[in-house]
């Protein structure tokens, strides 16, 4: 297994002067295909203009990939990014994954909880950069600043589970596993990444670039800590974000029953998907509910290296056909999609349909998509046992799902098709699929139906990375919050919404910046965050200077998604679904015109400083400083 190849890089890179505090000041870069690495240092000014996690990503990407490159191209770089906090005591804190997506075409950022983000920083990296494609399936160790390829045929075709499971019995439990299963071995458009088990870069594809690459897993070890600039300052911070995490009651909801907590109000209002988002409130909710879950399957909390919040919860499968499984818990957004969209109300089979994409590297959000789509293509007749190889497919039916979910991994007949997702699947099939493809600039859509919520529509039709509510989120304050202006924002209303969204936007970019998780979000306030910035790197802002940050960087993925083939005409469009009106919930009879889309996205262009084609206008450009962003620092090779 062992191919002895080795690299000891350069100790100091950064020509002796230091990088911001908080930060190790260089990149890591490996050539799968040239077996080498070296370290780059990071120019200081990128940590201030950009900061790190999310900004430092989009830089990166910009700079390596060579415009127009597919996604499964050798060359798209995939880059783990971390930023200033990450490794600290600052609570919450997730890990970035970036490259080109494979499923839309687009910039990528799929950010990941556990235990590796703090790993890759302690390596003494702010990231690690993969290009190249290796000659046979590989696996890359890297402890500190040594960079290992492994061979990994016996690793090839084993799942997730089992491929941490094996790396760790050989280097032992200290090293971080990020791996991929099946699906993107078989460069599934929707795989994932795992990191280490029940954590994972989920949406946009990134295990297909894993696979594109026949890399199989890293795995992890470092020693060096972070120092920060102002230590009692630093800490008194990370006391303030832990005492607000306390207080915060959304945080304790996390805590008590994860992200499920927040299925009794999407239901309530009819943003909940049920089959195929063809209804918005699911039929027995006290069937599935955070309560429902504790009862059944709850076996202990789960939680992330440093969170107070422990939002995972391990479950212990009790009754059924699949009992005696241990897995991990159902979050919302499987709730969504592979439960109320595929009209599964088993807690226990929604938990071993969670388990089984988990083990075959699906991302569960665009499975129950992809899966709902065919389902509905089944009824409508446009899919039929012929087609599906045998498998009778509807709503409800466990089996035939989950014998579609495995041809979807490996792409075998109809699973062929179904692995390009949602988008790329109706195009394929015609016959007026699009009516119910259920999908935003080509990614699948989430747990938030968006009718009821013209903000989230837009949030939807304007997401850096696809149609994402991790973007923005104005469902928030649409139903019953008032966004920081003090107006309330109604959600069946359009007026004002390109202003909230973009705000929303600009103030989460900034966020990733620093790789926050957004469920600590839901307690620390930004001036906290804006403390343990401060004290750990010295960089001050204050709230205008940090959305600033977040605008820049904003602007930045879009020019980057112009440059790769984006265009609004062909891309900002609702699926036809959202044009029906809300059957149920109290957004009851809510619907998207097509005046209303053109509306929105007028608006928003205004208030982004943007031309009617969605370009960034001169003064842009010039107020953010982008010209001189857009200037290579890191060269391509
Ligand atoms: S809230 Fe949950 S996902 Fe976020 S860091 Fe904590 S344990 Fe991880």
């Amino acid at each position: 297994m062992r191919d002895g190849m080795s690299y000891k890089g350069i100790a100091d890179c950064n020509g002796g002067e230091p990088a911001m505090k908080g930060n190790m000041g260089q990149i890591l870069r490996i050539d799968l295909g040239l077996k080498t690495a070296r370290q780059e240092p990071i120019p200081k000014d990128l940590y201030s203009s950009l900061i790190g996690g999310k900004g430092l990503g989009i830089k990166i990407l910009m700079d390596l990939l060579p415009p127009g490159t597919d996604a499964l191209d050798p060359a798209n770089p995939l880059i783990f990014v971390t930023g200033p906090l990450t490794g600290t005591l600052a609570p919450s804190m997730r890990g970035c994954l970036v490259a080109k997506a494979p499923l839309t075409g687009m910039f990528d950022d799929s950010y990941f909880g556990g235990h590796l983000n703090q790993e890759i920083k302690y390596t003494g990296h702010d990231a690690v950069v993969i290009t190249g494609k290796a000659p046979l399936p590989t696996y890359l160790i890297i402890t500190d600043d040594k960079v290992e390829f492994r061979e990994a045929a016996g690793l090839w075709g084993r799942d997730t589970y089992e491929t941490c499971d094996a790396i760790k019995a050989e280097l032992g439990e200290s090293y971080r596993v990020a791996c991929i299963g099946p699906a993107g071995e078989n460069l599934v458009k929707f795989a994932l990444v795992d990191c280490e088990p029940h954590r994972h870069a989920g949406r946009g594809g990134l295990g297909a670039v894993f696979g594109a690459k026949n890399l199989k897993a890293v795995a992890v070890k470092g020693t060096n800590g972070v120092v920060v600039e102002d230590p009692a300052g630093f800490l008194a911070a990370v006391d303030k974000a832990n005492a607000e995490l306390m207080a915060s009651t959304a945080t304790q909801d996390l805590a008590e029953y994860s992200s499920v907590s927040l299925f009794p109000f999407a239901n309530e209002f009819g943003f909940f998907p049920v089959r195929n988002f063809s209804d918005g409130t699911a039929a027995k909710p006290e069937a599935i509910d955070g309560k429902a879950h504790t009862a059944r399957l709850w076996m202990r909390h789960w939680a992330c290296a440093g969170c107070p919040i422990h939002c995972g919860k391990m479950s212990y499968i009790r009754r059924g056909p699949y009992a005696g499984t241990i897995c991990d818990n159902v979050e919302y957004e499987t709730v969504g999609l592979i439960g109320g969209n595929l009209d599964i109300s088993s807690l226990e089979t929604m938990s071993f349909i969670n388990q089984t994409c988990d083990k075959l590297g699906l991302d569960t959000i665009s499975t129950g998509g992809v899966v709902g789509f065919a389902i509905e293509a089944f009824i409508k007749g446009i899919l039929d046992r012929d087609t599906t190889g045998g498998i009778k497919l509807s709503f409800g039916e466990p089996k035939g799902i989950i014998q579609l979910i495995r041809k979807i991994a490996f792409r075998e007949g109809i699973g062929d098709i179904l692995a390009d997702g949602v988008a790329a699947a109706a195009a394929k099939l015609g016959r007026d699929t699009e009516e119910f493809a259920c999908q935003i600039q080509g990614l699948e859509t989430p747990a938030w139906g968006p009718r009821g919520s013209a903000g989230m529509g837009l949030a939807y039709l304007t997401g850096d990375r696809g149609g994402c509510h991790q973007r923005a989120f104005p469902i928030g304050f649409e139903t019953g919050g008032s966004w920081p202006k003090g107006e309330m924002a109604d959600g069946r209303r359009t007026e004002g919404k390109g202003e909230l969204v973009a705000w929303e936007q600009n103030l989460l970019a900034a966020l990733y910046s620093l790789t926050i998780c957004e469920f600590g979000r839901s307690g620390i306030s930004t001036e906290t965050y804006l403390e343990l910035l401060a004290a750990a790197t010295g960089l001050s802002l204050d709230e205008r200077g940090f959305l600033l940050v977040g605008e820049r960087i904003w602007n930045l993925i879009r020019l980057f998604n112009l440059r790769e083939g984006w265009s609004q005409e062909k891309s900002a469009r609702l699926p036809a679904r959202f044009k029906d009106p809300l059957p149920s919930g109290l957004m009851k009879g809510h619907k998207f015109t097509d005046e209303e889309v053109v509306e929105l996205i007028g608006q928003y262009n205004i208030a982004r400083g943007w031309d009617k084609t969605g370009r960034p206008e001169q003064a842009t450009m010039e107020y953010l400083g982008l010209q001189e962003l857009q200037k290579p620092v890191f060269p391509r090779e």
